[in-house]
């Protein structure tokens, strides 16, 4: 029989599980907290556990499979940035921002590696490698919150699609969300989708209460398709379709993520184009200015230009929020610090 890693599972999945090895109630309970409420990474760190019981538990089961390798923390704020290894020496990463109340949003992988290839973006540089098993997406969650940070909200936008990896990807936030052990509020958990329209109508009829954001960048597609691919193949009046259809039927209110690109999208002309592609819609825009990545001949508009752009929606009552560069002196910027870990190491699979 092979192992069971049990952060795979749902409570109502693990405690039936552990309740065949004729354990009783409060020993199973034990077992729980050391996994979600204890500081422990191994079995053998639950300190209530009986040796004979830590025993059993390795016989069949897993625990943590993430090896923290490297964390980095800003010199500027609290941002934090945790390279792991993976059971096949793959890397990911995993970022906490910090926020106004003094918790942390973490900002979680999906995948390693990406196949999307947007031209801005260091985590598809590399191509797919993998999806991440759903052990592997809530050890993220849990490892930070063992390592004392006060988590608050998690966004999907680290490494990776996670509308490609779907079903690993909603079974580990139902894991998170549920209301035991980790409860995680679904209103405080946001997906980050490059626009893949199936996964958005399969996101459309799902009940959890998750936030949608969707990485525009473009409001044209000629222009969009030069800079992701992935616009081809998803183009844009069919992505604005099935996202009206996903606010029929969901009621949420959308967020539009914008990086804005020095001489490319950052005029008032694409501003205005903008608001019309998005006409009809219940929508904020997040403005993120360029975090440059190597070879890639981006650069990021000045502080002048995009105030304009700021103000410009502003005054035509769009809501929008400019995100302040965080961490960019850790290299923040989703798939830049597992870059530099596979150059290091030369590898070149990850
Ligand atoms: N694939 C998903 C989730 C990962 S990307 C998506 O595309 O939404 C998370 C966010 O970081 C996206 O909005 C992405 O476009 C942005 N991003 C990627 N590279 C960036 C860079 N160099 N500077 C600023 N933002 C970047």
């Amino acid at each position: 029989m092979g192992m069971i890693y049990l952060y795979d599972l749902l409570y109502e999945e693990l405690f039936p599980l552990l309740q065949q090895e004729n354990w009783s109630r409060f020993r199973v309970s034990q077992v729980i907290d050391g996994l979600y409420r204890s500081k422990a990474l191994e079995f053998d760190q639950i300190s209530t556990l009986p040796a004979e019981i830590k025993e059993q538990l390795k016989l069949k089961y897993l625990f943590f499979s993430l090896h923290p390798e490297r964390t980095e923390r800003s010199s500027r704020d609290e941002t934090t940035k945790f390279l792991f290894r993976l059971e096949d020496r793959q890397h990911i990463e995993t970022v906490a921002l910090p926020n106004s109340r003094g918790q942390f949003t973490l900002c979680v992988s999906t995948q390693v590696g990406c196949s999307l290839k947007c031209s801005f973006c260091a985590s598809g540089l590399k191509g797919l490698v993998r999806n991440l098993a759903v052990h592997e997406i809530v050890e993220q969650v849990m490892y930070i919150i063992k390592a004392g940070f006060s988590v608050s909200n998690i966004v999907f936008m680290g490494i990776g699609e996670p509308l490609l990896n779907y079903d690993n990807v909603i079974k580990a936030i139902r894991i998170i969300n549920a209301d035991h052990p980790v409860n995680i509020g679904a209103r405080k958990i946001t997906l980050s989708t490059a626009g893949i329209i199936e996964g958005i109508r399969r996101f459309s009829e799902l009940e959890l209460q998750v936030r949608l954001s969707v990485s525009l960048h473009f409001p044209d597609s000629g222009m969009r398709s030069k800079y992701m691919p992935v616009n081809a193949s998803h183009p844009l009046p069919e992505l604005i379709s099935a996202l009206k259809e996903y606010q029929e039927k969901r009621g949420r209110q959308i967020t539009f993520e914008y990086i804005l690109f020095k001489g490319i999208n950052d005029d008032t002309d694409t501003a205005a184009k903008m608001i019309e592609l998005l006409r009809g819609l219940d929508y904020k825009v997040n403005l993120i200015p360029y975090n440059p990545v190597e070879h890639c001949g981006l650069s990021a508009p000045d502080e002048i230009s995009i105030d304009l752009f700021y103000r410009y929606l502003l005054s035509r009552k769009i809501f929008v929020t400019l995100r302040k560069r965080r961490g960019d002196d850790i290299k923040a910027a989703c798939g830049q610090l597992r870059l530099a870990a596979g150059n290091k190491d030369g590898e070149t699979g990850s």
